[in-house]
């Protein structure tokens, strides 16, 4: 799999484009298309993958649109109301008011081989992580679920601590040897975050 990790945008988050054995695809569209360089931009993607609707992950999708035309949005069908309404998208607490216009597909009905979709709610109301499977490794992007050492915050619109700590769980689950991109800040592992994070195996 080839990963460009490009963090930007408001509150930094990582928007990924990847290119996998599922597919090409862009992972939470917060970076504007002029911040990368030409030659690192696809002719055509598969589809937009999004995590979860706060507004710092989906900031940029109108005008990655006008590139990839008619490519599907696929985000997590109880979510799809926050794309329209500023406080469950939290923009109205950070910046300004934001909504987006789009059609939306749900995201549980994406089905590639080598890549699941795994419900992470907790820090948002349907929040989803996306498991990929590239050349026998297991590439998990995680959202705002989990971060190296460290996890999302619980306290906006959505937010369930109970939900959160059991959708860490679920992630603690998987093969140690999984490689983690979340949604702020570096890449880690399964392995080192049952070691070294306070929130995982709570
Ligand atoms: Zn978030």
């Amino acid at each position: 799999m080839k990963i460009t990790v490009i963090p930007y945008g408001p509150l930094s988050s990582n928007m990924y484009l990847i290119r996998s054995d599922a597919g090409i695809f862009i992972i939470d569209p917060s970076v504007f298309p002029n911040k990368l360089k030409k030659y690192d931009i696809p002719s055509t993607i598969d589809g937009f993958l999004i995590t979860h609707v706060h507004f710092d992950h989906i900031y940029a999708i109108n005008d990655w649109l006008k590139i990839y035309p008619g490519t599907p949005v696929y985000a997590p069908a109880g979510e799809f109301e926050a794309f329209k309404d500023p406080e469950l998208n939290a923009s109205s607490f950070f910046i300004e008011e934001c909504t987006y216009d789009i059609e939306l597909t749900d995201v549980m009905s994406l089905n590639r081989p080598n890549l699941q979709v795994l419900k992470t709610p907790g820090h948002s109301k349907d929040g989803v992580s996306f498991l990929f499977e590239d050349n026998e490794q297991l590439i998990l992007f995680s959202g705002d679920t989990l971060f190296a050492g460290s996890c999302g915050r619980t306290d906006l619109p959505g937010g369930n601590r109970e939900a959160l700590m059991s959708s860490l769980r679920l992630l603690g689950d998987l093969d140690p040897s999984t490689v983690v991109y979340p949604g702020h800040g570096p890449s880690t592992t399964i392995k080192d975050e049952s070691r070294f994070n306070p929130f995982f195996n709570l």
